[in-house]
């Protein structure tokens, strides 16, 4: 019997705010443990929390561009669990009603739906060492997003495209910077299997907290396997709580159902439910940056370029800031701008394990160097020279060309001349080409490149060599 996979996720974006949730303490990363901290993260008695209203916007934000109807009342409630890094006892969380609900975001040609997204609170962190447990306050009261989606994921690689979308969109929305290894994109992934075909969703399991999308994939591959060789020997799949571990590509139990935590939530009582004015709201979306899909559709259109390279150039905000701010020093080329930035530029850098956004190449370097190839100053042989060091030192084009020498003889006379030699030292190649030996022609082409060092312009080579040698 084959077996589809049905997956639903639970995802946790950390909103980029400058101030936590609930205080006014700082959002930092790497912060020396417990500076950033107040009797209100702390959970000190008498301590009363105050909404930051900029996560408000943020998740709002959010919403918006992931299709949601936003909830114009939403209430928080209290999430209570008992855990070191948790001081109050309870999260501050949203649950009956959340901020957002029924959205929708396309992967693969499909709509994945989106159950709800709201906001809450952080924890802080524990850390193990040896015996011992030191625990770091800085992270409690962070704001948070939760975006769960229904269970409309059917592959592994589809869940990783599903985050790799919500990243991209969160980074345009500019609502996180959403970095999986900063732990800014936290994954929750629900799993089951069916009989394919099937309508009916099969027991499930949760993998918590999976923190690169690489390892999505794998531990829903691995999950898959699993889930699958049980029911086919005839086994049940027992609904529960697995983790990953990366290095052995395997999921362990961690809690069954029995063991689930029974949080008890009621609406919290030190906050009054938060009520968007619908106002507000049409501000939020008028305000609204350009998406992913948007950019795409008007890279194609303004820049006429292919769909591959609009689709890449997209994808990455950065990247197509990169693009768009290359065209602001020199918009006569967008396809050659494109190919320059993704073929050439990408991939030196890649050699240097570095990324556009450490490139020590400037957007006003890529256009330079573009415009001196469509000047004809550069081959494109020249130019990927050019290149090379360019990402090597971070200097301009035109300084390479100049210390090293590179650029490309369009000097007509000065070609004629190299021509002129080759000719008398190849006279006889010159008669049999007259006589009609055309394949003649390469090898004299060759010559002459041979004495220019390769630097002459290829187009003038030709043209020439072909009037002096006919006399036209
Ligand atoms: P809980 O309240 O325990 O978190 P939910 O019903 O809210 O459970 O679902 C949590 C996540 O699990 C959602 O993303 C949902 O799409 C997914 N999910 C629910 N049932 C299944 C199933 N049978 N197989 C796979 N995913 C599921
Ligand atoms: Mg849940
Ligand atoms: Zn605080």
């Amino acid at each position: 019997m084959e077996f589809e996979p049905v997956i639903g996720l639970e995802i946790h974006v950390q909103m980029d705010t400058k101030t936590k949730l609930f205080c006014s303490c700082p959002v930092e990363f790497g912060a020396e443990p417990n500076r950033n901290t107040c009797p209100v993260c702390l959970g000190l008695p008498g301590s009363l929390p105050v909404l930051n209203k900029k996560a408000v916007e943020l998740a709002t934000r959010a919403a918006l561009a992931l299709n949601c109807r936003i909830n114009t009342r939403s209430i928080f409630a209290r999430k209570n669990y008992f855990y070191p890094d948790l001081p109050k006892g309870y999260q501050i969380s949203q649950y009956e009603e959340p901020l957002a609900v029924e959205g929708w975001l396309e992967v693969e040609g499909k709509r994945v739906r989106i159950r709800r997204l709201h906001i809450e609170e952080d924890a802080g962190k524990n850390l193990h060492e040896g015996s011992r447990t030191f625990v770091d306050l800085n992270r409690a009261g962070t704001p948070l997003m939760e975006i769960v989606t229904e269970p409309d994921i059917d592959s592994p690689q589809m869940a990783k495209e599903f985050l790799e979308k919500l990243r991209s969109i969160m980074r345009y929305a500019g609502v996180s910077r959403a970095d999986m290894e900063k732990g800014q994109l936290r994954c929750d992934i629900n799993l089951s299997i069916r009989p394919k075909g099937s309508k009916e969703l099969g027991t499930r399991v949760e993998i918590k907290n999976v923190n690169s999308f690489k390892f999505v994939q794998k531990a829903i591959e691995s999950e898959m396997e699993r889930q699958t060789k049980l029911l086919l020997s005839g086994e049940k799949v027992v609904q529960e709580t697995r983790t990953f571990d990366p290095s052995t590509g395997l999921t362990h139990p961690m809690r069954s159902k029995e063991e689930a935590e029974d949080y008890r939530y009621f609406p919290e009582p030190d906050l009054l439910p938060l009520i968007l004015s619908p106002n507000w709201v049409e501000e939020i979306r008028k305000g609204m940056p350009e998406l992913p899909e948007q950019r795409l559709e008007r890279f194609l259109k303004e820049y006429g370029l292919e769909e591959y390279s609009a689709k890449v150039l997209t994808e990455n905000k950065e990247l197509g800031d990169f693009f768009e701010e290359s065209l602001n020093h020199y918009g006569e080329e967008p396809r050659l701008t494109a190919n320059w930035l993704l073929n050439d530029l990408l991939g030196q850098l890649a050699e240097w394990g570095k990324d556009i956004e450490s490139s020590p190449v400037s957007t006003e370097s890529l256009a330079e160097l573009v415009r001196l190839i469509k000047e004809g100053v550069l081959s494109s042989k020249l130019a990927k020279e050019v290149l090379k060091e360019m990402v090597a030192t971070g200097k301009r084009p035109t300084q390479v060309v100049e210390e090293k020498g590179l650029r490309q003889v369009s000097d007509e006379d000065a070609i004629r001349g190299l021509i002129e030699q080759v000719l008398q030292e190849n006279h006889r190649e010159a008669e049999r080409f007259r006589a009609g030996e055309e394949k003649v022609f390469g090898f004299l082409v060759g010559q002459v490149m041979k004495k220019a060092k390769g630097k002459a312009n290829p187009q003038l080579v030709n043209s020439l060599l072909k009037r002096m040698l006919t006399g036209a």
